[in-house]
């Protein structure tokens, strides 16, 4: 079969010079390490104590608490009012160290279930990281979950011990009588009631001397909810092996180098806040910033030019905000430390790609392709390699990656179909919390099922279609909603697009378009008709919207994912489903 709609989609190729980057990139040769490299390899990166044990927390912390270093900043906190906070690798070690302590005091035992509900703080990368150290299974949650959300994870993961404020304490209040299972609530902040314990007292009083535990590779380190967008939440669990995978991806993917300044703007919450925001930056000793408060395009510049960011770890939806927000406001701030630029979350519109080159001095945003269950980036933009704009790039070394149908057969170049990967990758999710059997279902026919649908083109490059409930059939074709949205969104009137298949007698399916109008364009049907026109003129006749409504915004989940099946739900009247990760 011909390259078809990909090629349509993507634009010219951007070109990289490897010798002009301003850093040479960490993966230097990726065709042969392709054929070449083994995992054991990358086990030399992290370190193990003796007997094949490991913590990922003596990686990420210790052991530059330990070398040259232990002065150096890890974190940089930004509240987001402009309050930054300075907490260097010996000072995040010895809150490590008291809070692990303060586990131990509290009898709680080994794979114990500790919960952080807190806004991004310095308390809550202790609390994450010295649970994880202690041996405990750490599971931070989004702050803005509601009480069924927080109720749902606490209960289903059994969980002992919750750390939260005095002010998101509200929402835990709601479902506390109903967790039978958590013994212990800690506090941060002035409000503590009898009942539970104050952080900064525990803490004070807690030795900052404590002897990291080794874990067997395979015994868990974290548990971490999936976004919920195509239905409820799944409990994914990870084992300290994962350290080795999150460390070499953010070497070699995320090119991090001794003197750069990290970014990236996921919350804990989520696990690219959790792996990319804690694990493999801190393990390859750089600094990062942490950066507080709600979306805000100039604070974001800002913190950019402030903190001389060098590397930037995003998501679609901010990149689209920012689009939408227009280019004078970038040119307002001096934006040259940027070097890399990456994303992850949702497939990255060509459009993004383009519009970074523009606005950030001919630095284009590298998409990331991964999951809560895979534990760190699989098949990404390398910073040495060539840029398709609306490819996810290609697998990591090590990673066999594939589109396969549902008897586990490999399909063709330019075939769209199942995107699998061969187990085995040590980041791999160990666990459905609870559920064998929704574990189960990932595995088939000798791969592990990623749930979404892509091609690979002649040059081995992935293409992203969509989840596989969300792809349309219509006219008897296939049409992924991705390349529909992508090519929406290029109109200059539209600002962000979700689409789905609506039932239709004559054509299985028709395509809809559900759309937010870019500031100073009002609905009309000259304006609909011309959409279609333009989205006629850049894909195959049959995949343009017929039906288009201009919405206020669109359902996302907290961390910013388009929900197709609530637009497919509301417009079909079916039932809504797990709501419990729809943003306000
Ligand atoms: P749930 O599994 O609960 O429905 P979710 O799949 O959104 O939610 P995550 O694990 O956070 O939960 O997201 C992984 C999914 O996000 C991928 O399976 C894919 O559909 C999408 N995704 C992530 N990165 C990319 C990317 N670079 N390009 C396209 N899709 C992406
Ligand atoms: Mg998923």
């Amino acid at each position: 079969m011909a390259e078809k709609s990909t090629e349509l989609i993507s634009g010219g190729i951007i070109k990289k010079d490897p010798a002009k980057l301003r850093l040479t990139s960490n993966l230097q040769g990726y065709d042969n390490l392709r054929k070449t490299f083994k995992w054991s390899d990358a086990d030399k990166l992290v370190e193990w104590f003796p007997g094949g044990k490991i913590n990922a927390a003596y990686n990420v912390v210790d052991r530059h608490a330990k070398g040259p270093n232990a002065n150096k900043i890890a974190l940089i906190y930004d509240d987001g009012e402009g309050n930054a906070q300075k907490v260097t690798f010996k000072q995040l070690y010895e809150q490590t160290n008291r809070f692990a302590n303060l586990m131990k005091k509290l009898g709680i035992k080994r794979q114990d279930r500790v919960f952080f509900f807190l806004q991004r703080s310095p308390e809550l990368y202790a609390g994450f990281l010295g649970a994880i150290k202690y041996g405990a299974i750490a599971s931070p949650m989004f702050p803005a979950f509601g009480p069924d959300a927080i109720k749902d994870r606490l209960l289903d993961s059994g969980a002992v011990c919750l750390v939260t404020d005095s002010d998101l304490k509200k929402r835990f209040y709601e479902v506390k009588s109903l967790l039978p299972e958590l013994k212990h609530t800690i506090i941060v902040g002035k409000d503590v009631a009898p009942d539970e314990l104050s952080w900064e007292k525990e803490m004070a009083s807690a030795s900052d001397k404590f002897e990291t535990v080794p874990m067997d590779p395979e015994e868990f380190m974290y548990l971490l909810y999936t976004s919920g967008s195509t239905g409820k939440p799944k409990g994914v669990v990870h084992a300290h092996k994962g350290i080795v995978q999150a460390h070499l991806t953010a070497k070699w993917v995320l090119d991090i180098h001794e003197e750069d300044v990290y970014w990236c703007g996921a919350d804990l919450g989520w696990v690219t806040g959790v792996v990319y925001g804690v694990l493999g930056p801190w393990s390859n000793g750089v600094t990062q910033i942490g950066l507080g408060g709600r979306f805000d395009p100039d604070r974001w510049y800002k913190t950019i030019q402030n903190y001389k960011v060098s590397i930037w770890y995003t998501a679609p939806t901010a990149v689209r905000m920012l689009m939408a927000k227009g280019d004078d406001t970038p040119k307002k701030y001096d934006l040259s430390s940027l070097r890399a630029l990456y994303c992850v979350g949702e497939p990255l519109n060509p459009e993004g790609v383009r519009w970074a080159q523009e606005v950030f001095d001919n630095k284009p945003f590298h998409d990331t392709w991964w999951q809560t269950e895979t534990g760190s980036i699989l098949i990404t933009n390398f910073p040495g390699m060539d840029i398709k704009p609306g490819s996810m790039g290609k697998p990591q070394p090590g990673i066999e990656a594939a589109i396969v149908d549902e008897t586990g057969k490999v399909l063709e170049q330019g075939e769209e179909g199942s995107l699998a990967i061969r187990p085995g990758w040590p980041s791999m999710m160990r666990q459905i919390w609870k559920n064998p059997a929704k574990y189960n279902e990932y595995f088939r026919n000798g791969w592990y099922y990623t749930g979404d649908t892509a091609q690979v083109d002649k040059d081995g490059y992935f293409w992203y279609v969509g989840r596989a409930d969300d792809v349309i059939k219509t006219s008897g074709e296939r049409v992924g909603p991705f390349e529909v949205e992508s090519a929406l969104i290029e109109h200059e009137a539209v600002a962000e697009a979700g689409v789905i298949g609506k039932p239709d007698d004559l054509r299985g399916n028709i395509i809809k378009a559900f759309i937010v109008l870019t500031p100073g364009h009002t609905e009309s049907d000259a304006l609909k008709a011309d959409i279609q026109k333009h989205v006629k003129s850049r894909l195959a006749g049959h995949a343009y919207p017929r039906e288009i409504e201009v919405v206020i915004d669109l359902p996302k989940t907290r961390s910013g994912k388009i929900m197709r099946r609530l637009l497919r739900a509301r417009e079909l009247g079916l039932p809504i489903g797990d709501i419990s990760t729809l943003d306000d």
